[in-house]
């Protein structure tokens, strides 16, 4: 006999997007949490430079990042301590890349978070820049490095607090509905609910798709990183994070050793990405040229799956052609940062609230996150 599991929603994935709604549902509705792999943290969530900057993506991005701010600084006790260590972030440029220096300024959503500073004073705090290639440097002072294992974690432990369950290894092969309800097989077990919340990364289209759901055209796109060995004798942990202002490139400290990733977006369809060697060349070219650093061995590559939709904004709302089908994907490089406010926008446009209203003080509407929306 088959056991067939009710919920009130079954959320698909189980990286930073399906915990934190999980988080946020889990204290008035019951849910259940499928994840495919064994660790739910194995794909992007897992892989990411764990950087939160309030001027990184678009005006969409940008303003969840901001309604994430207070969460991240001040995290609920439940989800546990320091979510956030400072790291500040240069953005370089030559005397030729003036002018994208002041484009960047030209936008109001980042001049309130940056400030000049004087290239010899970013030399001195990044020592192994190389002068000509730092002419004109901006600092984001509140950009921080985010413990992503922490609030991850954190999100899965609170929904299960909460009286979610988590299926790890538990695939969804088949999605079917009848009258009312989705009916979710993993193969092992079937679950029912009214709503199915589609947080699976890189396979978001192909579990619409399962839906009988047309898919959104999200894209994943493969992004690398490197991790080397910092210079002999020097302290880098409180180095600044260094992005080029084209962002060919970054680098920054991480737990005394150097992340560099060549800042790479190749679509490629949704798979447990591996790094490409030609990456890995370009990423050490790239920091080599810009530092005075010479790479002699590289500790640790990956490389992870940043998904996008055309207007690179996350998508989060109910499919309008498709009752009780809540997309919440697409949240490319940005997925950590916005995580905090993200998941509260979706839990409440899943239960049929209005977005949180400090979310719309942000700038963010619920048209700006529909799915169908363009
Ligand atoms: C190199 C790199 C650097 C990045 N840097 C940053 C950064 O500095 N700051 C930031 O905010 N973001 C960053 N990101 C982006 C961030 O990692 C992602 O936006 C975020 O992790 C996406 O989370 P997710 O839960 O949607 O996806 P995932 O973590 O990939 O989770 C989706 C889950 O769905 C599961 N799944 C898929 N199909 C099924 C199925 N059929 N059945 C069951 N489960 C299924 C998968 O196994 C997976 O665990 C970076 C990403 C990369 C790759």
């Amino acid at each position: 006999l088959r056991v067939v599991i009710e919920a009130d929603y079954i959320v698909i994935g189980a990286g930073i997007a399906g915990a934190g709604v999980a988080c946020e549902l889990a204290a008035h509705s019951r849910v259940v949490i499928l994840e495919r792999e064994s660790q739910p943290g194995y794909h992007s969530t897992g892989r990411s430079a764990a950087l939160f900057s309030e001027i990184y993506g678009g005006d969409v991005v940008r303003g969840l990042s901001r309604a994430s701010r207070p969460f991240l600084l001040h995290p609920p006790e439940d989800i546990g301590g320091a979510l956030l260590r400072p790291r500040g972030a240069l953005f370089i440029a030559s005397e030729e890349q003036r002018d994208q220096i002041d484009a960047m300024l030209a936008s109001p959503t980042v001049t309130s978070h940056v400030e000049g500073m004087a290239s010899a004073e970013a030399i001195r705090r990044v020592p192994i820049l190389r002068p000509e290639c730092a002419v004109h440097v901006l600092l984001e002072p509140f950009a921080h490095d985010i413990d992503v294992h922490a609030l991850h974690q954190g999100f899965l432990r609170v929904a299960r607090r909460q009286g979610a369950t988590l299926f790890n290894d538990a695939e969804v092969v088949a999605i079917e509905r009848d009258a009312d309800r989705w009916q979710v097989s993993t193969g092992d077990e079937t679950f029912r609910a009214p709503c199915i919340i589609n947080a699976a990364g890189a396979w978001a289209d192909g579990i619409a798709m399962l839906a009988g759901v047309a898919p959104l055209g999200i894209e994943p796109r493969r992004r690398t990183a490197i991790l080397v060995d910092a210079p002999q004798g020097i302290d880098i942990t409180p180095w600044h994070m260094v992005i080029a202002i084209d962002e060919t490139f970054y680098f920054k400290p991480d737990v005394g050793r150097i992340l560099i990733s060549p800042a790479d977006e190749t679509p490629t369809p949704p798979c447990d990405a591996q790094p490409d060697e030609l990456d890995i060349a370009i990423a050490v070219d790239r920091f080599e040229q810009a530092t005075t650093m010479r790479v002699t061995q590289i500790r640790h590559r990956w490389a992870g799956l940043r998904s996008f939709v055309a207007d690179r904004s996350p998508v989060c709302g109910y499919d309008p052609q498709a009752p009780g089908f809540f997309w919440l994907a697409a949240q490319g490089g940005y997925g950590i940062q916005t995580a905090p406010a993200l998941s509260r926008a979706a839990a409440a446009l899943a239960q049929g609230h209005e977005l949180p209203s400090d979310i719309v003080d942000n700038g963010v509407t619920e048209r700006s996150l529909a799915p169908r929306r363009a």
